[in-house]
């Protein structure tokens, strides 16, 4: 079955060589050239991942992003970022978007980076049955997240961290452990990524309830236990 790629970008140039790149690699490429038709093809086509830009003419990249994720549309995006700081790490994954690349890129990176991201949608569709802990339970099929009835929205990212997390209840879970099994890919950020990751968990699955589900382990990580 085809991969299909939605590529949204404005500059010719990085949009040809990504169009012919992911071609070479066996993907089915379509290109947008603004937000606009990014998000209307976005929605549209049934695309297996999302490579967007954040600068983009009508609609940026965020505005783009967020809409999908406020429509309940969760392919996973890989946004790319300018060098000179407009971009910051917090906000761009406010918008939902799962990961992100500075310009210029390495297509070998990129290309990398695509298919962790293709896999880790691949394995949620796959894996049958849910994660529970306590009154939180987590399905893979339909990408949900509950706590008892109430239902939470996460992103593929936060929804994968929450998964391992999950997998591994009651244990300690270290900042490396979670980029290793999380991001696929040889991890060169900053590794305190993870910690505005762990941040928006707690703000979606524990502070709204009370709850502190996740517990730091100073120094070492964190722990989730679902009756602390
Ligand atoms: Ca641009």
């Amino acid at each position: 079955m085809e991969v299909r790629i939605l590529v949204v970008e404005d500059e010719r140039t990085v949009a040809s060589a990504l169009r012919r790149g992911l071609r070479a690699e066996g993907y089915d490429v379509d290109v947008a050239d603004n937000g606009e038709d990014g998000l209307w093809r976005a929605r549209e086509g049934s695309y297996d991942a999302i490579i967007l830009d954040v600068m983009l003419p009508k609609l940026n990249g965020y505005k783009v992003c967020r809409t999908l994720r406020d429509e309940g549309i969760w392919t996973p995006v890989l946004m790319l970022t300018a060098k000179d700081g407009e971009f910051d790490v917090a906000e761009g994954l406010d918008t939902g978007a799962d990961d992100y690349l500075t310009k210029p890129f390495s297509f070998v990176v990129l290309a990398a980076r695509l298919r962790a991201l293709l896999r880790r949608g691949g394995e949620n569709t796959a894996e049958g049955s849910s994660f529970v802990a306590g009154d939180l339970s987590l399905d893979p099929k339909s990408h949900t997240c509950r706590r008892g009835d109430t239902a939470i929205e996460l992103t593929a990212k936060e929804f994968a961290i929450l998964a391992y997390m999950v997998r591994r209840t009651g244990q300690i879970t270290t900042k490396s452990d979670i980029l290793d099994n999380v991001w696929d890919y040889e991890f060169e950020g900053d590794p305190n990524i993870v910690e505005v990751y762990i941040r928006r968990l707690r703000k979606k699955i524990d502070e709204p309830f009370g709850a502190r589900t996740i517990t730091t382990v100073r120094g070492v990580g964190y722990r989730l236990d679902p009756e602390s």
